[in-house]
């Protein structure tokens, strides 16, 4: 599984990160009670060790007893701040035996209840973190750190709704940190806060925000002093650079990520910012780096001695075997990965091991018993209710079907990655897409109030001219000549003044109904248009759905601006060869659909022709760059032959869309229009759709194929 399993990978090095080593200072400090009877003996050890343990503690040395075991608990929390979410449970223990053992109302009580409410998140444990959060308001009014509980209940509160998938909310709660006086606040909390709002800006998709945020984390960790904390701040930030595309500030952090992890390691650090190198290193030309990279992070993960990392570990070297085709490899370590995902209990690890052991098998062709794993790991997802990784994964296995040549395999399952991707947007991520919206409809209607302010300057304007009007009439009888001049003035005026308001009402419309970078309808114009087309009966015309191919890749290879001069220029060509009255619609990222309101299938065959001749007839212009370019396209005519039998519009776009990816699935640059179904009634029609490639084998479907030109600099 590719980026997946390598998010997935992070994400846990992430929840892992600072898990013990084999290091005999962190040993030191794992029973606390061990820790309680040899306080002085132990400090030495501990300043020498933790990064922080002594960073964190500028006080005097010669600070007296109670300070002392201060300075010991602020040791203790730190290495528990590194370890517990590697084992929430076990710690969780622990920090409270640390709670009650510091002062009531102290600064350690307080770190203690905060580490003990993220854990509690962690956990998902709704009773016990609310009481961690009741704890925190009843914090006593006296302690000399009341004024960090607002900063304690925004963290404890963010982190609750990180652990629930709740980003959005999440991302604007920590908006207050803004608030936070950096000077006054604690900095422990206020650097897990700041880490934790870069990490969730980054997953929300505000990737720019999620650096700003980072290299603030970044520079308190500086300003404390703390290795670990800064190696945690770069091994983030440069996988948000790496996520924004910005490859050499990626490999830059992940650098500094690593020299600062170098200087103070343990085996779990080590391991997450040799991930981090290993994803960074996968943009080289040259795969070696990456790879010593991944297997690096096994090494560190063996040392830590936690089966969880080693199974992710090996799960992206498979990863890795598998991109370059080496699926007897990517098998053995998949296998691998999978009995030691067993052992760690981990869901997640042992559904991306078992993912990529039925990758590899059918990369080996040994077809059944392949998509037998991949279904069973699909299975496992849907039922964690994780959409979106079952819709990543049907489409992944999509590709290797179709490398395999299993074309009906292949096609079904690009089906079930679409429907998937659609409830994936009805469902789960629903509510992040609601927040988009609102947040769009937010800065429309504040260019709607601009245009309106316009608009009433407009009126004034009006008004105004009106004036002139009435002085003008009461001037006629004084000089007719001279107020015939003006009277023509006026109004040319007022007729000016009358088109710029019509022009702005008319701008304000289209714009709702417009896609900003292609000029072309947007779904929402569409989806009122096919109403109206549609109202008696179902759909009429030609419909055509079409995708660019592998457009991925014309962004990886010449950068997003050239992704974008293509996706305009074939706007441009679309609309070269369709009429006034044909309506063309940006159908999502580099799809378009059109409607024609011709019913015969000849008309269609011949557009569809025209279609493929001109999207990929030259290549696209961008600066010196001459970028070559094709697409897919499935294509329906409505009433279908020869039954004559409608469908709703969205059916219909179910079944352009299906044979739009029989055109992918067999080899790209071509279309497939279906010519007739042969299904007595709607229904009938529907099943047949369902199973078009074996349908069309069996004579049930006939199939138009069209193919693309061929081009200069093209495979
Ligand atoms: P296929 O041939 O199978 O269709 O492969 P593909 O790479 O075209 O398809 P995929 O769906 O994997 O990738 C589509 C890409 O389109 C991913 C997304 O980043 C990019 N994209 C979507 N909207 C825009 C946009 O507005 N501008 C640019 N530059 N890229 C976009
Ligand atoms: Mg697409
Ligand atoms: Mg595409």
């Amino acid at each position: 599984m590719s980026m997946l399993g390598v998010l997935r990978a992070t994400e846990q090095a992430r929840t892992a990160a600072g898990r013990p080593g084999a290091r005999p200072c962190a040993r030191a400090l794992e029973g606390a009670a061990v820790l309680a009877l040899a306080l002085s003996l132990a400090m030495p050890l501990l300043s020498g060790c933790g990064p922080q343990g002594s960073a964190d503690n500028t006080r005097d040395a010669a600070a007296s007893a109670a300070g002392v075991q201060d300075r010991a608990l602020q040791a203790e929390l730190e290495q528990q701040e590194r370890i517990a979410s590697a084992h929430p449970r076990e710690h969780l223990r622990e920090l409270q035996a640390i709670e009650s053992r510091a002062a009531p109302g102290s600064s350690e009580r307080l770190e203690a209840l905060s580490q003990r409410a993220a854990l509690l998140a962690q956990l998902r444990d709704r009773t016990g973190h609310e009481a961690a959060v009741e704890a925190l308001k009843a914090w006593p009014e006296t302690s000399p750190v009341r004024a960090q509980i607002p900063l304690a209940l925004m963290l404890a509160r963010a982190q609750w709704l990180k652990a629930n998938g709740e980003l959005g909310a999440g991302v604007r709660l920590l908006g207050g940190l803004a608030e936070i006086d950096a000077a006054k606040a604690d900095r422990r909390m206020l650097w897990r806060a700041t880490e934790l709002r870069a990490y969730m800006q980054g997953d929300y998709g505000e990737v720019d925000a999620a650096v700003e945020s980072g290299l603030k984390a970044l520079e308190q960790a500086r300003a404390m002093g703390s290795r670990w904390r800064a190696a945690t701040n770069d091994a983030t930030l440069a996988f948000n650079y790496f996520r924004s595309q910005q490859f050499d500030h990626a490999l830059r952090a992940a650098r500094e990520a690593l020299e600062a992890a170098q200087q103070d390691p343990d085996p779990v650090l080590m391991y997450s910012v040799h991930t981090i190198l290993g994803i960074v290193h996968s943009q080289d030309e040259d795969p070696r780096l990456s790879q010593q990279a991944r297997e690096q992070a096994l090494q560190y993960a063996r040392e830590a001695q936690a089966p969880g990392l080693q199974a992710l570990a090996l799960g992206n070297l498979a990863d890795y075997e598998l991109r370059s085709g080496n699926y007897a490899r990517a098998l053995e370590l998949s296998t691998q990965s999978l009995a030691l995902a067993h052992e760690d209990g981990e869901i997640s690890t042992e559904i991306l091991a078992r993912h990529n052991m039925g990758i590899a098998k059918i990369g080996l062709k040994r077809l059944d018993e392949g998509k037998r794993d991949v279904l069973q790991a699909i299975t496992m997802d849907a039922q964690r209710e994780a959409g979106s990784y079952t819709a990543e994964a049907w489409l992944e296995l999509g590709g290797y079907l179709e490398k395999a040549d299993d074309l009906p395999g292949a096609v079904d399952a690009y089906h079930r990655a679409r429907k998937e991707f659609d409830a994936v947007l009805r469902d789960e991520t629903r509510k992040a897409v609601l927040e988009a919206q609102a947040r769009f409809e937010d800065q429309q209607r504040q260019r709607e109030i601009r245009l309106l302010n316009q608009d009433n300057s407009l009126k004034a304007e009006q008004i105004r001219t009106r004036d002139l009007q009435l002085k003008l009439w009461a001037e006629v009888g004084g000089c007719v000549l001279l107020s015939g001049a003006l009277l023509a003035l006026a109004y040319r005026r007022i007729r000016r003044t009358n088109a710029a308001l019509a022009q702005t009402n008319e701008s304000l419309r289209v714009q709702s109904e417009r896609d900003p970078l292609t000029g072309l309808a947007n779904r929402r114009h569409f989806q009122q248009a096919i109403a109206q087309r549609t109202r008696e009966g179902g759909l009429r015309g030609s419909l055509f759905l079409i995708d660019i191919d592998h457009f991925k890749r014309i962004n990886d290879q010449w950068g997003h601006a050239a992704g974008d001069t293509v996706l305009v220029e074939v706007a441009r060509r679309l609309s070269s060869v369709l009429r006034e009255q044909d309506l063309v619609v940006r159908w999502g990222g580099e799809e378009f659909l059109i409607l024609v309101n011709s019913e015969a299938t000849e008309d269609a065959r011949q557009l569809g022709q025209r279609l493929l001749d001109q999207i990929g007839g030259q290549p696209v212009d961008h600066g010196p760059l001459r970028i070559p370019i094709s697409a897919s396209i499935g294509f329906a005519s409505f009433p279908m032959a020869p039954q004559d039998l409608t469908l709703e519009w969205e059916r219909a776009i179910d079944l352009v869309d299906t044979v739009m990816y029989m055109a992918k699935a067999h080899g790209r640059n071509k279309a497939y229009g279906v010519a007739a179904m042969q299904a007595r009634d709607r229904d009938q029609l529907l099943a047949l759709a369902g199973r078009i490639e074996s349908a069309w084998h069996q004579g049930q479907v006939q199939l138009v194929s069209l193919l693309g030109p061929v081009q200069e600099g093209r495979a």
